[in-house]
């Protein structure tokens, strides 16, 4: 495991989950991942990437929400739970990710190459 993969496990863990509005994706759109995220998402074609930008989708959203929840980068986990990335909805964890921790993500996104999912 390389030093980014380790601070991407770490950061993850810290980032608290929350129960979404059932059905709701209003949120997933075209985002960008480390190389590090990229490979552990399932891959999908150009065709499909294509399809889904025509429409600016994310390419692993389904008709039942995101096909790749356990392994969605940082941007989306961090989504929601957070005073500055607020839900629209109204929804988010009981405690929000601590403000260290937030900082820590977008450093991470900032130092990394950052690829269309
Ligand atoms: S975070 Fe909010 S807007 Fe995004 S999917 Fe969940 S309920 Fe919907
Ligand atoms: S990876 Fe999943 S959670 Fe993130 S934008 Fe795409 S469909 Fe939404």
């Amino acid at each position: 495991m390389t030093s980014t993969n380790r601070k991407i496990d770490h950061l993850r863990r810290q980032i608290p989950g929350f129960a979404c509005e059932p059905g709701c994706h209003d949120c997933c759109g075209p985002v960008t991942a480390s190389s590090e995220e990229m490979a552990c998402l399932p891959h999908k074609s150009v065709a499909e990437h294509d399809a889904a930008l025509a429409h600016w989708n994310c390419v692993h959203l389904g008709p039942n929400g995101c096909e790749a929840y356990e392994q969605r980068p940082l941007i989306c986990r961090l989504f929601g739970t957070t005073a500055s990335l607020p839900c629209p909805r109204g929804r988010g964890p009981e405690t929000p990710t601590a403000p260290e921790v937030e900082k820590q993500v977008h450093q991470l996104i900032a130092s990394t190459r950052q690829v269309l999912v």
